[in-house]
C-alpha cells in the first residue's frame, strides 16, 4: 500500500533541472496562469496608454519650405534625417524634369553632368513616349533640396523634403527647426503629419 501511495505522489510531481527540487504541477500551472494574465493585462494597458498619448514627430511643411539647403547641413545627423520624397500621384512623369536636369543641361540623357542631384540619388526610367519615371534612392539622398527646388520651379512640386522618422532621433528641439528661415518645421502629432501619397 505504501509503495502505491509513493507512486501516486511521484505522478503528481515533476522534477526540475535540479533533481533535488520537486515542482508540483498544479502550483506550476497556477503560477504560469497568473503570469499570462498579468502579461495580457500589461499589454492591454500599454495599448491603452499608447492610444491615449499621441506620438509627436518633427515635420516639414513643404508648402512653407523655400529649399534653402539647411536641411542638409543643420541636422545633428550626418547625413541628415531629411530626405527627398516623391509623390508619384502628383508627378507629371515629365520628359524634361526640372528636378532631374540641370537648367543648363546640354543633353537630355542620364549622363552625370546633365543631372541636378549632386549624389546621383535620382533614377530616371523610360515608361512610354513621352513619359519617364523618377525614383529617389533615399540612401544616397542628403536632403539638399536642389531637386525639390527644380521641380517646384518647373513642375508641379511632386518632389518634397521630409523628416524621415525611421532615421530621425527625435531631438527635443530639432536643430534644423531652430535655423529654418521659413519656420517650415514643427512638432506635430502623427495624425497631423503631412504626407502626400507616393
Ligand atoms: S531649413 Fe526650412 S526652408 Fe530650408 S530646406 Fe529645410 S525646411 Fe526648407
Ligand atoms: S538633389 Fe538633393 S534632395 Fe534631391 S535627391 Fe539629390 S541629394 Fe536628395
Ligand atoms: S530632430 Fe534632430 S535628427 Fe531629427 S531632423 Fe531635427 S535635427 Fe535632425
Amino acid at each position: 500500500m505504501k509503495k502505491q501511495s509513493e507512486d501516486s505522489n511521484e505522478k503528481k510531481t515533476e522534477v526540475t533541472g535540479n533533481p533535488q527540487i520537486p515542482v508540483n504541477r498544479r502550483e506550476f500551472l497556477k503560477t504560469a496562469g497568473r503570469f499570462l494574465a498579468l502579461s495580457v493585462l500589461g499589454a492591454g494597458l500599454l495599448k491603452f496608454v499608447k492610444l491615449k498619448s499621441p506620438v509627436t514627430v518633427w515635420q516639414i511643411d513643404p508648402r512653407k519650405c523655400i529649399h534653402c539647403g539647411r536641411c542638409a547641413t543643420e541636422c545633428v545627423l550626418n547625413p541628415s534625417a531629411v530626405r527627398c520624397v516623391h509623390a508619384y500621384e502628383a508627378c507629371g512623369y515629365c520628359k524634361l524634369c526640372g528636378g532631374y536636369y540641370r537648367p543648363n543641361a546640354s543633353q537630355l540623357n542620364t549622363a552625370a553632368e546633365s543631372q541636378l542631384c549632386p549624389t546621383g540619388a535620382i533614377k530616371r526610367t523610360f515608361i512610354e513616349d513621352p513619359y519617364f519615371k523618377y525614383q529617389i534612392d533615399e540612401d544616397l539622398c542628403n536632403g539638399c533640396g536642389k531637386c525639390v527646388k527644380g521641380c517646384a520651379s518647373f513642375g508641379n512640386g511632386s518632389l518634397y523634403l521630409q523628416v524621415r522618422h525611421h532615421i530621425c532621433v527625435g531631438c527635443n528641439e530639432c536643430r534644423i527647426a531652430t535655423r529654418c528661415p521659413a519656420q517650415a518645421i514643427s512638432l506635430v502629432t502623427t495624425d497631423q503629419a503631412y504626407w502626400k501619397e507616393s
